[in-house]
């Protein structure tokens, strides 16, 4: 009887440890998941600063994540349409949703493909996402975000 109560001990106890591995595993998904926004919370104690949609404030890109690209962070560019952008770069964007297909034609940076980049939160038209191949980059239009 001892022995029959150790073992439902130790059966108990592994499953209890196959349970408590699995919930790690989902806590690392839904970290993954989580939105800018939380991280903006997150990090409100370190140093980290961001830029957010000047329509709705929603947290668009770090302040970190400032890139350059040909050898600028922002950019003047005009569409086919003569509509001037100044854009700044940013090596990621997780405020934003990117949507349609990937598009070569009328591209600002050669050999990349642009695709659009909308606020998450209020779908203003925030900029493009570029892609080539593993590489990618936002340029998101500078009067259309602001800083902390
Ligand atoms: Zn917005």
């Amino acid at each position: 009887m001892l022995v029959k109560e150790s073992m439902d001990k130790l059966a108990n106890d592994q499953s209890d440890t196959m349970i408590g591995v699995l919930d790690e595993e989902r806590q690392d998904l839904g970290g993954l998941e989580s939105t800018l926004q939380e991280i903006v919370d997150d990090a409100a104690t370190d140093r980290d600063s961001f830029v957010y949609c000047a329509i709705c404030s929603n947290a668009i890109a770090r302040e970190a994540d400032r890139l350059e690209v040909s050898g600028s962070h922002d950019h003047h560019f005009s569409n086919p349409l003569g509509i001037q952008f100044h854009i700044g770069c940013f090596t990621d964007a997780l405020g934003c949703t990117i949507s349609g297909e990937p598009v070569a034609a009328d591209t600002w940076f050669p050999g990349f493909r642009w695709r659009l980049a909308t606020c998450a939160e209020c779908h203003q038209h925030l900029g493009w996402y570029f892609e080539q191949a593993d590489t990618f980059f936002y340029g998101l239009i500078l009067d259309r975000i602001q800083n902390d």
